[in-house]
């Protein structure tokens, strides 16, 4: 708890449960029992939860929890050693607490019924799609990374080597069947107010042929469904022309990951992607997807901390920061969105531990600096603020719910943001005293 009364010290304008939220997503949740009992009838789909069900853990935890108070959505990544628990009280209701004190009531995605229906190849809906919070759909359509055989995978990513170990245990095929993605997705909406489809995958070598299956899974599902308000594509960067062809079949956002900037280390950390692409060309494609797409629409992440990884040939903490800074800039003045993940180290990635990330500071001085670049471009109503301090009427590149993993997307919905008329009492009557 005194680290966490440090960094609320420290970042004093910063709105606690962004605080909170970066410093679990750093730190990562102690699994109890009270959790796991949780998951039977939560929303387990989630990225982290499928990941978990690989390495082995066998009960499934909530893949997410949202704040009673403000709906901010945190990812729930296990770690033996976090100080931060959810517990359930005696009536029922659950808490976030950090070394046992409370900091909020919390709650979870109700566990969807069509994850127990299936498709009519007597598979699981849940083997083709990935729910996170109540209005979103992830749809894998590459269920593999091509760098990962090569020995050029991005050296940070867990899901490539991931993705093989499915596919060598005979639990996925390469590519996903979509007719029956489209019938899960279909089953799915039947309870589901979908407002947000999101198609992701592993990288090709060939973009060409990667944005080709993006195209034809979005037709399969749109011959069921009607387009939602947003669909996301996350892929490698795309030409232009197939950007086009995404865009008429009713794609909104794209989101094409840079992960690392630094220029040097973009082709040591990323071989595939370098190989494939090139950092140039996937600014370049970048831009053209601002042409195609409009500002606010089009985005790209960051594994954040992975370039300062305490390695040799890594930045140190300080040059990352200050690349990272004048990076996001330059991204924003182009109209692209910059965001970024907390690194947390996987021991079966790459030989990191849990302590080779920067601290929880670094990643909100990081998130400051974001903040505050959107804001003075003028960013945030592309983004669906015309005001800070309220949850954005669209979703799309901003949508809160699903980049659960990332703490940027809660700033202009938090910022100055009315307390729940409760909490509001309970805050007066601590000040009286
Ligand atoms: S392209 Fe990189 S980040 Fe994406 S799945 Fe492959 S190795 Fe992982």
């Amino acid at each position: 708890m005194r680290y966490l009364e440090q960094l609320l010290d420290q970042f004093s304008g910063t709105p606690t449960n962004i605080i909170v939220k970066a410093d679990t997503l750093r730190r990562g949740i102690r699994l109890t029992e009270d959790l796991h009992v949780a998951g039977a009838a939560a929303c387990t789909t989630g990225l982290t939860s499928k990941a978990d069900g690989l390495l082995g853990e066998a009960r499934p935890v909530p893949s997410q929890f949202h704040f009673s108070a403000d709906d901010t959505t945190v990812d729930i990544r296990g770690e033996d050693e976090s100080p931060y628990q959810i517990d359930r009280d005696e009536d029922g209701r659950h808490q976030l607490r950090c070394s046992g004190e409370s900091l909020g009531e919390v709650y979870f995605t109700p566990r969807p019924t069509y994850m127990d229906r299936q498709t009519s190849d007597g598979k699981s809906c849940a083997d083709y799609l990935v729910q996170r919070g109540p209005s979103c759909l992830f749809i894998d359509v590459i269920n593999f990374c091509a760098y990962v055989k090569k020995g050029e995978a991005c050296h940070y990513c867990l899901l490539g080597p991931l993705m093989e170990a499915k596919l060598q245990q005979g639990l996925t095929r390469p590519v996903s069947d979509f007719k029956m993605v489209a019938e899960a997705v279909a089953i799915a909406c039947e309870e589901l107010d979908l407002r947000d489809l999101k198609l992701c995958g592993g990288g090709l070598y060939n973009t060409r042929q990667e944005a080709r299956l993006h195209i034809e899974c979005l037709e399969a599902i749109l011959t069921r469904i009607e387009a939602p308000e947003e669909i996301t594509i996350l892929s490698q960067a795309l030409v232009k022309e197939d950007q086009q062809r995404l865009k008429d079949l009713g794609a909104t956002n794209v989101c094409f990951d840079m992960e690392v900037w630094n220029e040097d280390l973009w082709p040591k950390l990323l071989p595939g992607k370098a190989k494939a692409v090139g950092r140039k060309e996937w600014l370049s494609r970048l831009e053209d997807a601002v042409d195609v797409f409009g500002r606010g629409h089009v985005g790209t992440n960051f594994v954040a901390g992975f370039e300062c990884a305490p390695r040799p040939g890594f930045l140190s903490r300080d040059e990352a920061f200050k690349s990272y800074s004048s990076g996001f800039g330059e991204l924003i003045a182009r109209g692209i969105v910059p965001w970024f993940t907390v690194w947390t180290a996987n021991p079966l990635v790459g030989g990191f531990t849990a302590a080779d990330p920067p601290p929880t500071e670094f990643y909100l001085q990081l998130g400051l600096v974001v903040h505050e670049l959107l804001e003075k471009h003028g960013v945030y109503p592309d983004l669906g603020f015309d005001s800070l301090g309220v949850d954005p009427e669209t979703l799309g590149l901003y949508c809160y719910y699903c980049y659960s993993m990332q703490f940027t997307r809660d700033y202009p919905r938090l910022i100055g943001r009315e307390l729940p008329a409760k909490e509001k009492d309970e805050r007066k009557a601590e000040s009286a005293v």
